[in-house]
């Protein structure tokens, strides 16, 4: 497995696209479509014409996921009532060791309805982890759980949601986006398995701004330099709805318009706040949509050479983009105006910002081993607007180390 994949929804089975059993072929003279057994996933069908006198067309199937979200600041004091709303009267928090202080102030706002504190989460939801998770929360009559932090917190709390049905309310402290997912990745002796399920979306996510304040500079620009490559994947994604267009071209506006904000002053709340609600969007893009290259590339990355997941994925996104958006006119045209001029050289500028490595060089990448990444992309191509032939994916790589 990979140690760079924080959050489930980078794992690659949802991203991949499965031929349904009902998928019509391109012989029937329209494009083949992807699409998917699972409710949450989008599809599009060719419908076969029903006379002569029609032809055969696409039906959008766009299928909600469940979740009810509160965004604002001081939203975090909201938690018991909507613990209560949920009908449970312990929980578990779940809490990143980064968010402590804030899960102290949760723990004291919930009162008795904390039955106990778990800050151990880890990435990827290893089964043991759960199972001492599960352990505390039953030792202390939990019915309920409160996760607080990124990928790992979430994670943990929809694991133990697929172990005990308990409502599930959700506080995100990065802009990865998986509080929205309906995807759990966990690891049992190093292995990955991936769930893909409504039921695992928490029933509340809760968005304050005044708990990413102290975020730091570096995952305040990688984390939402990765959720606005959800955006932009959704936005040439060829089986996108009008609904992950709208979510997607938003949260792009939102993310280039406040984090440069953000990154001059991090305690610019009001910016955060447009940040958070941006980078909530790009995880609804990444939830009901098909992600392409950017996150294949991140994935085989990741696997081949064990990278930090955030840092891979913003240093990767300007390069992707300027390699896919020449075959993507409509998204390119929308990214332009968004940013009043190239959306590429805009996001290469944020990276070059980065006081970490801005290079896959810097990440100790061996420029001998981008051939092997870009044959094995190559070979299973994810859906993409441009072709992904290998030598073509190399010199991107090339131009990334
Ligand atoms: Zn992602």
């Amino acid at each position: 497995m990979s140690a760079l994949d924080s959050h489930p929804e980078a794992a690659p089975a949802p991203h991949r696209p499965t031929r349904a059993a009902g998928a019509v072929d391109a012989s029937a003279g329209a494009r083949a479509t992807t699409a998917s057994c699972t409710p949450a996933a989008n599809e599009t069908r060719v419908s076969q014409p029903v006379t002569a006198h029609e032809t055969a067309h696409e039906i959008t199937v766009h299928e909600m996921l469940p979740g009810r979200v509160l965004l604002g600041r001081g939203a975090l004091r909201e938690v018991p009532a909507q613990v209560d709303r949920l009908g449970a009267r312990r929980v578990l928090v779940v809490a990143a060791p980064s968010a402590k202080a804030t899960a102290d102030d949760l723990a004291e706002a919930l009162g008795e309805r904390c039955a106990a504190v778990f800050d151990q989460p880890r990435q990827h939801a290893p089964v043991e982890v759960t199972a001492a998770a599960l352990a505390l929360g039953r030792a202390h009559d939990a019915d309920g759980v409160v996760t607080l932090g990124g990928g790992s917190a979430v994670g943990l709390g929809k694991a133990l949601v697929a172990r005990t049905g308990w409502p599930h309310v959700a506080v995100p402290t990065t802009y990865a986006g998986t509080e929205v997912s309906p995807v759990l990745e966990e690891t049992t002796d190093g292995l990955d398995a991936v769930r893909r399920d409504p039921a695992l979306v928490p029933d509340t996510v809760v968005y304050d701004p005044l708990v990413t304040l102290t975020m730091p500079r570096g995952l305040t620009l990688t984390s939402a330099l990765h959720a606005l490559a959800h955006a932009v994947e959704a936005l040439y994604d060829a089986d996108g709805t009008p609904v992950t267009r709208a979510y997607a071209i938003e949260a792009a506006e939102g993310i280039l318009n406040a984090l440069p904000v953000v990154l001059d002053d991090p305690g610019d709340v009001v910016a955060r706040e447009r940040l958070q609600g941006a980078a909530w969007l790009a995880g609804l893009c990444q939830a009901y949509g098909r992600m392409g290259l950017h996150h294949q590339l991140a994935h085989a990355l990741a696997d081949a050479f064990d990278l930090p997941h955030a840092e891979l994925h913003a240093l990767l996104l300007p390069h992707v983009m300027a390699f896919n958006l020449r075959a993507a006119p409509d998204a390119a045209a929308r990214l332009a105006r968004v940013c009043g001029g190239s959306a590429v050289a805009e996001v290469a500028q944020l990276v070059r910002s980065h006081e970490g490595p801005t290079a896959l060089s810097e990440l100790g990448v061996p420029a001998a081993g981008l051939r092997t990444v870009a044959e094995a992309v190559a070979a299973d191509p994810a859906p993409n607007p441009r072709p992904l032939d290998a030598e073509a994916v190399l010199r991107l790589l090339e131009e990334a180390w």
